[in-house]
């Protein structure tokens, strides 16, 4: 009954900028309890990449009793889904994550992105009933391990989408963050097994190949460009150490801040490990990754709303340029193609490192909660901005077209 009087206001009088952002708060504090629930529920039931059926049944179930219009299994992907609000353009796309890590838990807090994801679209309905346009939430599975937005944009679900916006709980409130190009590469080394006293001549040794490429690679990170990043882990090195290894397996992430650098980087590593196999004799088979995680394009029109916004509801924004906090995101591969921004919201002291205990623990913690408010609000008041001034959203897309 309450809403129903506070949209015949509405309709009765535009609402001037201001009174709609404040309608845009009390509206998310209306929805206080059921978000916290949301983050909750999902924190407390982690699910891995493209398993998370719990999420996106419980974020489909609370958008559609909001009146969201719900797509599941979209772009060939059972858990994500995109919730739809309005049917004229502008479009607004809120995007969710709610994949865990695994053995951790929600170490990345993604509970929280999904839940003020959810918070911020339902807030976002007053926006559209006064001026027209759509918001949209995608539920974007697999953030962590597979990246499911790449999949989702090749399905082309977000065609015609004009502003893609997602805030993810850290320890600092920034409007950008940097993210890397980033590939996965998995090689192998195939050797020779043989008694390893008896007969070691007639081995080889598969596992000193892998060894070999790791500090061929360890050489090469003092010669390559800051902020380029290089790092593996051996998954198989051998049966028994008396048993000469016959196989050796590794896998790697080879990062770099822009995807030209990306390529030659990429030829570089490689060159370690045909370096080694040709040192030892066993044969090398390797495969790049099928995804490759974009940089993250920042919209700074986008960014400074979002940061005027946040700055409106008590906190500090930390000085303008993009922050190195997040590694890489697939996130990254949309701000390529949409005008986008993937800013940070504090939800715990700076001490405290992300994909941690101590995150999971703050992800579910009142201050957490507080975070997933803030950003639910400022990003609904930046819908506001975006769909309140013709004016603003050619800012926003001039220069999206000239970066
Ligand atoms: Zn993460
Ligand atoms: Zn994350």
């Amino acid at each position: 009954m309450a809403s129903h009087g506070v949209i015949s206001i509405v309709t009765d009088k535009a609402l001037t900028k201001a009174e709609l952002k404040a309608e845009i708060s009390r509206r998310v504090e209306e929805q206080r309890q059921a978000l916290i629930e949301l983050s909750l529920n999902i924190h407390d039931n982690p699910e891995l990449g493209f398993k998370e059926e719990k999420a996106a049944g419980w974020l489909t179930g609370y958008l559609a009793e909001n009146g969201f219009q719900i797509e599941k299994g979209i772009g060939g992907l059972p858990t994500a889904f995109k919730a739809a609000y309005g049917r004229n353009k502008p479009s607004i796309a809120l995007l969710a994550e709610y994949d865990a890590l695994p053995e951790i838990g929600h170490a990345c807090g993604h509970n929280i992105i999904a839940a003020s994801a959810a918070g911020a679209a339902v807030a976002s309905k007053l926006v559209i009933d006064n001026v027209g346009g759509a918001v949209f939430v995608f539920g974007t599975p697999a953030e962590e391990l597979f990246g499911g937005k790449v999949f989702m944009l090749q399905a082309g679900v977000f065609d015609g989408v004009d502003v893609a916006m997602m805030a993810h709980p850290g320890v600092r409130d920034t409007a950008m963050n940097e993210a890397l190009a980033c590939i996965g590469l998995d090689v192998q080394f195939f050797g020779k097994a043989a008694h390893a006293a008896a007969y070691p001549e007639q081995g080889i040794n598969a596992l000193e190949s892998m060894i070999l490429a790791f500090n061929a690679v360890n050489s090469l990170r003092q010669h390559i460009k800051d902020r380029a990043r290089i790092h593996g882990i051996i998954t198989h090195g051998g049966e028994a150490a008396n048993v000469v290894p016959a196989y050796s397996a590794a896998s790697f992430f080879v990062r770099a801040q822009d995807n030209i650098y990306l390529d030659e980087l990429k030829q570089k590593v490689l060159k370690c490990f045909e370096g080694a196999a040709l040192a030892t004799g066993a044969r090398l088979d390797y495969k790049w990754a099928e995804i490759v995680y974009a940089p993250m394009k920042n919209n700074l029109v986008l960014a400074q709303l979002f940061a005027q916004n946040l700055e409106s509801l008590g906190r500090k924004v930390e000085p303008f340029e993009p922050y190195f906090d997040f590694g890489s995101t697939d996130m990254g591969n949309i701000s390529q193609v949409i005008p986008a921004i993937h800013p940070s919201i504090a939800i715990v002291s700076p001490s405290v490192l992300l994909h941690s205990a101590e995150f999971v623990q703050a992800a579910a913690s009142e201050s957490g909660h507080r975070g997933l408010l803030d950003t639910a609000k400022a990003l609904a008041m930046t819908v506001a901005d975006l769909l309140g001034e013709a004016d603003t959203m050619a800012r926003v897309k001039d220069e999206f077209s000239r970066q």
